[in-house]
């Protein structure tokens, strides 16, 4: 969901409108710096993040976030190989959550940097490293019959869209080939020693399972990941596999954990550019999700209403079958929000198709 561009102008950019270039990075503080690579979807990039590191006495880089894996990210990163780590090598990978776009490519940095005298090792939180070594050896992740179930009992009655989720094999296994059989666990709370300096990891949840921020106070610096984005809101979405969660709960208590970090923060997003203005851009965040609920009640009392009824209240511009898929999940979410706070009951039809009403 895009947020208006008043709302953006509420933030401060240091950099104004200055990116990286391809296979390049822009220092933002000593020691840290900004790498941009394209995605091929509808989000067309994300920030990946270079840290100066010393482990066992070895001089090098921490890389924050890796992008999927394909040809053109792989190039990319050789090119930053060459041009940015200063002749040092990577000696680890942070992946801040599961998702493709952040640990497509962990496998192979890991491998492409370990000697036998150093292992280059990942470091994630434990949620998200089971869940993406399942979700990359399954052959049913993000598609499938128990999703095309899923959907159907929130109001996908398409039988084209629902063929195709039914067909849609190995997307995760797609951008996410592999991951290293080994890993460090990233826990909320400890801090992690990043070239002499401690950065502290706070876990955020209803993005990901466990999404693990970064926070470096000597710095200044938050490395965000995707849980608080300057421009784009992130998606907070309920699927199969924990189909009755509470994921936009989970959210909104998740980004108040940042609120006692101090508002000239610099923050480091996942998507768009670094910014200041954290306090701010947590209460627009606020502010939305709540004119979404407000929207959604609305709806629900006017009549009894399914998650794909909601869309067009969710969603104002035209949605293909894969933003659909997102969509659908965000519009669950916020239903679910409303339910599990007792603002709406919810039955199945004859249909089998969940319905949610004022309560
Ligand atoms: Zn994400």
């Amino acid at each position: 969901m895009s947020l208006s561009a008043e709302l953006e102008r509420a933030l401060h950019y240091p950099l104004a409108d200055q990116l990286p270039p391809r296979g390049g990075a822009i220092e933002l503080a000593p020691g840290v710096k900004w790498v941009r690579m394209q995605l091929p979807f509808a989000l067309d990039h994300i920030n990946l993040w270079l840290l100066r590191d010393r482990i066992d006495g070895r001089e090098g880089w921490t890389v924050v976030d890796t992008c999927i894996d394909h040809a053109q990210s792989r190039a990319d990163w050789e090119q930053v190989f060459a041009q940015e780590l200063e002749g040092l090598p990577v000696l680890r990978v942070l992946v801040t959550h599961m998702h493709p776009d952040h640990v497509g490519l962990a496998h192979w940095l890991c491998e492409r940097w370990s000697t036998p005298a150093h292992e280059c090792r990942l470091w994630m939180s434990g949620t998200d490293y089971q869940a993406a070594r399942y979700a990359c050896q399954v052959v049913n992740s993000f598609g499938g019959e128990r999703l095309a179930d899923y959907f159907r009992s929130h109001g996908m009655v398409n039988e084209g869209d629902l063929t195709q989720i039914r067909d849609r094999k190995s997307y995760y296994r797609s951008l996410v080939p592999a991951l290293p059989p080994s890993y460090a666990r990233l826990m909320d709370g400890a801090n992690v020693t990043i070239g002499g300096l401690a950065w502290r990891c706070v876990a955020g949840y209803g993005h990901a399972p466990e999404h693990i921020a970064l926070y470096c106070e000597q710095l200044g610096v938050l490395i965000s990941g995707d849980m608080v984005l300057p421009r784009i809101s992130t998606n907070v979405s309920v699927y199969e596999m924990e189909p009755e969660a509470d994921a936009l709960t989970l959210f909104l208590d998740s980004i108040d954990r940042y609120l006692p970090l101090p508002e000239g923060t610099l923050v480091l997003p996942s998507h768009g550019k670094p910014f200041r203005g954290l306090h701010t851009r947590i209460g627009q965040l606020h502010d939305h999700h709540r004119d979404r609920l407000d929207e959604v009640m609305d709806a629900a009392r006017a009549r009894p209403v399914c998650a794909y009824d909601i869309l067009p209240v969710l969603f104002k511009r035209p949605l293909d079958l894969h933003q659909t898929t997102f969509a659908l999940g965000e519009a669950v979410a916020h239903l679910h929000r409303l339910w599990h706070g007792g603002r709406l009951r919810r039955a199945r039809d004859g249909e089998g198709v969940w319905r949610f009403s004022a309560a």
